[in-house]
């Protein structure tokens, strides 16, 4: 646990550094902070040292231990960057405050009908499968500007960024431009990409968030 702390100082030093390298303003990108696998107990000093922002990738999992956390923390924004079934959207959108993992047309309209029947302001992004990967999920890079423009215009959901997961053998760095290059096309703002072992790099190619586990929290 002292040790999650000194990495957590750790990480947010080399996004910093990473920031005034690559010409970002400071304080551009959000850390967050992924807490999946991790009980209450080992998150709890993490947010005592003033993390607020943290993604978990199961919506049961995050049932467990984020309803007594936020109640005790009522400024942490919780992001869900797992994959979400529609028979989870209702709860999905009573507890995450961002779902990053808008994927297909099922989702965005479960999420839409939820998010007005609960009148949450929940913040999504769309997932893209920048190394169109069968295994997967996320839009095809192909389809990803036609899918944030179909959620806006027959969701009517504010789609505010993309996120994805490059294929663990492959160099990062592409994938992170390809995002970049259809964000801009796509006319979003956000870009959730890099994760412990590559967001300073993803700094430099323009995420405004990166995910950070392992570094933070240990092997899981
Ligand atoms: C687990 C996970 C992360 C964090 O991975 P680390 O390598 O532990 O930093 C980031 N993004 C997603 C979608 C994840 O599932």
């Amino acid at each position: 646990m002292e040790s999650s702390l000194e990495q957590l100082a750790l990480v947010k030093q080399k996004i910093g550094a990473a920031e005034q390298e690559t010409n970002r303003p400071v304080g551009a990108v959000t850390l967050v902070a992924v807490s999946k696998t991790f009980d209450a107990e080992h998150i709890r000093p993490v947010i005592e040292a003033g993390q607020r922002v943290f993604g978990e990738n199961r919506v049961q999992e995050a049932q467990g231990k984020w309803p007594q956390l936020k109640a005790e923390f009522p400024d942490i924004e919780l992001h869900l960057i797992g994959p979400l079934q529609s028979n989870k959207a209702k709860e999905a959108v009573a507890l995450f405050d961002v779902i990053e993992t808008v994927d297909r047309d099922k989702i965005a309209a479960e999420l839409a009908r939820e998010i007005e029947r609960q009148g949450r302001a929940t913040r999504l992004y769309v997932q893209v499968n920048t190394g169109s990967e069968e295994q997967k999920a996320g839009i095809g890079p192909r389809e990803a500007v036609a899918f944030v423009k179909h959620c806006r215009e027959i969701h009517g959901l504010a789609i505010e960024g993309l996120m994805c997961i490059p294929p663990v053998d492959e160099n990062p760095g592409p994938h992170f431009a390809l995002l970049a290059k259809l964000a801009r096309e796509a006319g979003v703002e956000k870009l959730s990409m890099g994760m412990s072992g590559d967001y300073e790099l993803a700094v430099a190619f323009g995420a405004t968030s990166v995910r950070v586990g392992s570094a933070i929290f240990g092997s899981r």
